[in-house]
């Protein structure tokens, strides 16, 4: 079991607390990214390549394990636009309203829709790095409901439970199928086998 806190190497709340309560089943402590370390910017072609850039920062920053996520929504009517551009889709600043109006003017309601989380693990002391995927299947809703979650989530319908959207779901149902929960538990299982 891990005893000294993983840093989560994240600037939003909302992935903070989704992970805080993932990882804590498994005794995995996070904290936060400490104010003045400067996470860089997204490049990467990847979810995978963006979340090593932002644990390696962390890791480097503070010396300790750290953690990081990017995470995201490809439509299946927009060839897996936004993707790695989910945060920004409606442009630089754009706001989660703002990204999922463009997401519902662009992909028709009832289209494919999924969510993808790739999960990085660095520990500067050794010098292991890892990655844990998950995702989500869900369609597009004609419209939003619910107030939970973040995000697109006012518009997902997961395939698990597809007469809700994911913001009308539980903290505990959202974890046991969204992306960040299948990526978590992965991790969580490696850290503690
Ligand atoms: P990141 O911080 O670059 O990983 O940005 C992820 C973006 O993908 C968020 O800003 C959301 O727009 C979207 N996203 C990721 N996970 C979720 C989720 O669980 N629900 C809703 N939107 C999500």
């Amino acid at each position: 079991m891990e005893e000294v806190p993983l840093v989560l190497a994240t600037r939003n709340v909302h992935k903070l607390r989704e992970f805080r309560r993932l990882l804590a089943p498994a005794g995995i402590e996070l904290e936060p990214l400490p104010g003045d370390v400067e996470l860089p910017p997204e490049e990467a072609t990847s979810f995978a390549g963006n979340a090593l850039t932002k644990a390696r920062a962390a890791a480097v920053a503070t010396g300790r394990a750290a953690i990081a996520d990017d995470s995201g929504i490809e439509a299946a009517a927009l060839a897996g636009a936004p993707g790695i551009f989910s945060a920004r889709f409606a442009g630089g600043g754009a706001t989660d309203e703002q990204n999922l109006a463009k997401l519902m003017r662009r992909a028709p309601a009832g289209s494919a829709v999924k969510y993808v989380c790739a999960l990085a693990y660095i520990d500067p002391a050794d010098g292991e790095e890892r990655l844990f995927y998950g995702e989500c299947r869900g369609r597009l809703a004609s419209e939003r409901r619910g107030s939970g979650g973040f995000g697109y989530d006012p518009a997902f319908l997961p395939d698990e439970d597809p007469g809700h959207t994911m913001a009308e779901l539980s903290d505990l149902d959202k974890d046991a199928i969204s992306h960040r929960g299948h990526a978590a538990r992965a991790l969580a299982k490696w850290l503690s086998p």
